[in-house]
């Protein structure tokens, strides 16, 4: 019998593997789909360069401890991004207005960072066209629907660095010595033994002493993962007070440069939609585009040939229409929303209820452990808090079963 179950491979479960590893303690990875990484995953085929469907950006790098295993295994990180342009309606701003527009998102976000009350972000800052874009394109969901202590205490040192190799690459890369069961998605959890939980799985029952899930809260909201018993109804409503945002993503192969001497991000307001794309990084030939909120949602609904349309129509209206002519033909599309393993981009603690994170952090009977992007109380949302937490449950888990003691393993 394994020590600990792990559920989920994504980068909360392959830290809290490694931390695992390194502590001595024996465990077994369970992860539903048949990839590692979860919702950071580099896809380096299709496109023939990388494309992250999920994170790409390492936020607040110089807190961000992904940002030295990035340096120790050679994955390249762009540490001078230039800055986004902006747009509204299919059209880029000029310098003057960016600038103005810029100074009102940035008093925007530092007023939720002075919030006292948990009320909704609406509350604080009038919601208008581009700081409710960048807000949708942050949270995935709109400041009506978010708590405004729980952004606040969200660190943010201002950066954002790409990761050109694919930050879905650097975790699976640092993650190459974890075993992982892919294909294996867990269907139940009996916890009502004493001394040992049993997992079960379409391919048998595993036992262990403690369980960590990483499965974001969407899943844990639904059906296809559950408890027996279920779990207190303290940590149900926390599951509640989390829910999932949306942002999709959907890359597009180019033969060329359509966009002149226009490259990286481009936020834009469009009609009221949070659109995002990412021009040429790095200088390949692809175009990213991200969309937020409930609109990617309804988008990524309508299925492929509706997002590519949406894309093409808003690339022409900003760089003309050579953007057609440009194209392969080729694309890479991630629908988080509509994928049974995510249901969703990230949690978003609803108004009031900024109390969340740590209730869903917090261990149940010390078998039941909880990690992933959900439960950090600063970097919420990101791979490198559910890097962190995957650590930190680890740590924990090996304490409740070892206590002081060294892991018998070790
Ligand atoms: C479009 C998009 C853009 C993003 N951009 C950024 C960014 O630029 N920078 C950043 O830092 N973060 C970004 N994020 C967020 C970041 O990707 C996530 O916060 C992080 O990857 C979550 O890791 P996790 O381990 O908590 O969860 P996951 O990666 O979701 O891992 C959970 C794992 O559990 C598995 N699983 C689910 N149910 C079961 C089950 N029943 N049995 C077994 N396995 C199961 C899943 O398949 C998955 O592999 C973005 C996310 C999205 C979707």
């Amino acid at each position: 019998m394994p020590d600990v179950v792990i559920v989920g491979a994504g980068a909360a479960g392959l830290a809290a593997a490694r931390r695992l590893q390194d502590l001595g303690v024996s465990f077994v990875v369970l992860e539903a789909r048949p990839r590692i990484g979860g919702r950071a995953f580099t896809d380096t085929e299709t496109l023939g360069a990388p494309v992250d469907l999920g994170g790409h950006w390492l936020h607040s790098p110089t807190l961000n401890p992904l940002m030295p295993l990035a340096e120790r295994y050679g994955i390249r990180v762009d540490r001078s991004p230039g800055p986004a342009r902006l747009a509204i309606d299919g059209r880029l701003l000029s310098g003057a207005e960016a600038a103005a527009t810029e100074t009102g998102i940035a008093d925007g976000f530092a007023r939720i960072a002075a919030a006292r009350d948990d009320g909704a972000v609406s509350d604080l800052v009038p919601v208008d066209g581009l700081f409710e874009a960048a807000f949708l394109a942050k949270q995935g969901v709109p400041p009506a629907e978010s708590s405004s202590i729980d952004f606040a205490r969200y660190v943010w040192e201002g950066d954002d660095w790409p990761v050109l190799d694919g930050l879905g690459a650097l975790v699976a890369r640092h993650a190459r010595s974890v075993p992982v069961e892919l294909g294996t998605p867990v269907t139940r959890i009996a916890w009502h033994g004493r001394d040992h939980v049993a997992v079960e799985t379409p391919r048998g029952t595993v036992e262990a002493r403690a369980v960590i899930v990483t499965v974001p809260t969407g899943v844990l909201a639904g059906d296809a993962l559950r408890f027996d018993p279920p779990l207190p109804g303290w940590k149900r409503q926390a599951v509640a007070d989390l829910p999932m945002g949306s942002c999709n993503k959907l890359s597009l192969g180019l033969t060329g440069n359509p966009f002149g001497d226009v490259a990286g991000p481009v936020l834009m307001t469009d009609f009221g939609r949070s659109v995002e794309f990412l021009l040429r990084e790095d200088g390949r030939d692809i175009v990213t585009m991200m969309v937020n909120g409930a609109f990617a949602k309804d988008l990524a609904a309508a299925g492929a040939p509706a997002m590519i349309d949406y894309a093409v129509g808003r690339l022409s209206a900003l760089f003309g229409s050579a953007i057609r002519s440009a194209l392969t033909g080729r694309h890479v599309l991630a629908d988080w929303d509509h994928d049974p393993w995510a249901a969703g981009c990230y949690a978003v603690a609803r108004p009031g209820a900024a109390a969340a994170r740590a209730v869903l952090a917090r261990p149940v009977e010390d078998r039941l452990f909880f990690a992933g992007e959900a439960v950090h109380d600063r970097y919420m949302g990101d791979v490198h808090g559910a890097h962190l937490s995957g650590e930190a449950a680890a740590g924990d888990a090996a304490r409740a079963i070892f206590g002081g003691k060294a892991a018998p393993h070790s």
